[in-house]
């Protein structure tokens, strides 16, 4: 990709150099100066990719997000552009009008970064901690299954099914992520089971 780039940026160049030469030949100096100015230079310089998978569906398309700022520097970093991953075997560099569109989501205001609850007869969500969300989580799930559990059906043979407690997951996750939450949520014996591909 960077090949490609800079073949584009050497023929904006170049463009721009054979005008200006032309155009200097012409007695337009301050022209060709201008000229070369106005050239705009590429947005994408000095910044730093970092490659992940597109979050909305199951294709799983490569993307490469470009931002601003080195954490490693104690920098903030600012996610400023997202293009598909032309090395990504998925989609070669493509992206379906709803990839193409993360960077949006990526600044919504309405995107959830954090775990929120709300308390019984609030009318509003709360920040809670990751600690104190995955507590929660845990101590429900354990109480819900220990009441919920089915051993046995009525004809006596072992089920061992949890019927009571669903589990949405991700698609876009990694096969081994993925494994990981299936053995989990399948040995704890619960049949609802989903993510937002629907697969
Ligand atoms: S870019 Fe479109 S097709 Fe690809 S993973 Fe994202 S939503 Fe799915």
């Amino acid at each position: 990709m960077n090949m490609e780039l800079s073949r584009r940026r050497f023929m904006v160049g170049a463009s721009a150099g054979l005008a200006g030469t032309t155009l200097g030949a012409l007695g337009f100096g301050e022209l060709e100066q201008a000229y070369a100015i106005a050239i705009r230079p590429f947005k994408l310089t000095n910044t730093t990719e970092t490659r992940n998978t597109c979050t909305y569906c199951a294709v799983g398309c490569g993307i490469i997000m470009y931002s601003h700022g080195d954490l490693k520097k104690g920098e903030k970093s600012e996610i400023f552009h997202i293009e598909g991953d032309a090395d990504h075997p998925t989609n070669r560099g493509t992206l379906c009008p709803k990839g193409a569109a993360l960077l949006d989501m990526v600044h919504a205001e309405t995107r959830l970064k954090y775990p929120m609850v709300r308390k019984p007869g609030s009318d509003k969500f709360e920040r809670v901690s990751w600690e104190v969300a995955l507590d929660r989580i845990a101590r429900l799930m354990k109480d819900d299954r220990d009441k919920n559990f089915i051993a046995k059906n009525s004809d006596g043979v072992t089920v061992n099914r949890w019927l009571s407690t669903g589990f949405l997951a991700a698609s876009a996750t990694t096969n081994e992520t993925a494994w990981a939450t299936y053995k989990v949520v399948r040995s704890a014996g619960m049949l609802a089971f989903d993510n937002q591909a629907r697969v």
